[in-house]
């Protein structure tokens, strides 16, 4: 059936683009996690629920229908039938749903459903905390990082695509201040597994990271 391959690391270390391509050469599907994140923060601001209201946020994430539609090798996220895809990927919601994603019915809900998708294997899945808390038995799990600027430019130049009006300073600020958010919470923080397999991305090519990645995978 295929391996689970999990990746984790922080935010603009090239987790999102490294999965779906290597998702793509072993023909396995791509599990985007931080995408349902985004997806519930999304409905949680559309719903004007306060995020400090946890019993309103369980009651949305009980009926909430994310789904992620990975056609054509490009990801479709869809909240309750609304695509979000575009929407979610504001500065504004990376930091929303840093908060969102440490409520615990949103991580209970989204761990279920992450572990339902993934189960019979032949997949890629991509976030925080796949390898330590959503599969920590995965065959393969990889720690995907790079330096704080090399993410802060990635991230920026991706920013900059999508039409938003940002500086770069501001933008290695923003993914510096969400990485320290996401790490030193208390419930799901960002680390490594033990058994994860270190790959530092700040002086590869997508292509050098992506081809030892694949090696390590076809074993
Ligand atoms: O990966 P991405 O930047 O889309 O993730 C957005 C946010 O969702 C992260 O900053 C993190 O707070 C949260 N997240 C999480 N657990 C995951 C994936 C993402 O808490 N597995």
């Amino acid at each position: 059936n295929g391996l689970i391959i999990a990746i984790d690391g922080p935010s603009g270390a090239g987790k999102s683009t490294i999965a779906r391509l290597l998702a793509k050469r072993l023909g396995y599907l791509q599990i985007d996690t931080g995408a349902m994140y985004r997806a519930v923060a999304f409905l949680v601001g559309q719903a004007g629920i306060d995020p400090g209201d946890v019993a309103a946020v369980e009651r949305l994430c009980n009926n909430a229908d994310i789904r992620l539609d990975n056609a054509n090798c490009s990801l479709r996220v869809y909240a309750n039938g609304q695509d979000v895809t575009e929407s979610i990927r504001t500065p504004e919601m990376s930091l929303m749903t840093s908060r969102i994603s440490a409520l615990r019915p949103v991580r209970e809900s989204m761990m279920l459903l992450q572990r339902r998708l993934g189960q019979d294997g032949g997949v890629v899945l991509e976030g925080r905390d796949i390898g330590t808390a959503v599969f920590p038995d995965a065959e393969l799990k990889f720690f995907l990082f790079a330096s704080p600027e090399e993410r802060g430019k990635r991230r920026y130049a991706e920013l900059v695509g999508n039409g938003e009006r940002v500086t770069l300073e501001e933008t290695i600020e923003a993914v510096t201040r969400r990485d320290r958010q996401d790490s030193q919470r208390d419930i799901a923080p960002l680390r490594q597994a033990e058994d994860a397999i270190p790959v530092d991305s700040s002086h590869s090519s997508i292509d050098e990271v992506l081809n030892k990645m694949e090696d390590i995978a076809r074993g």
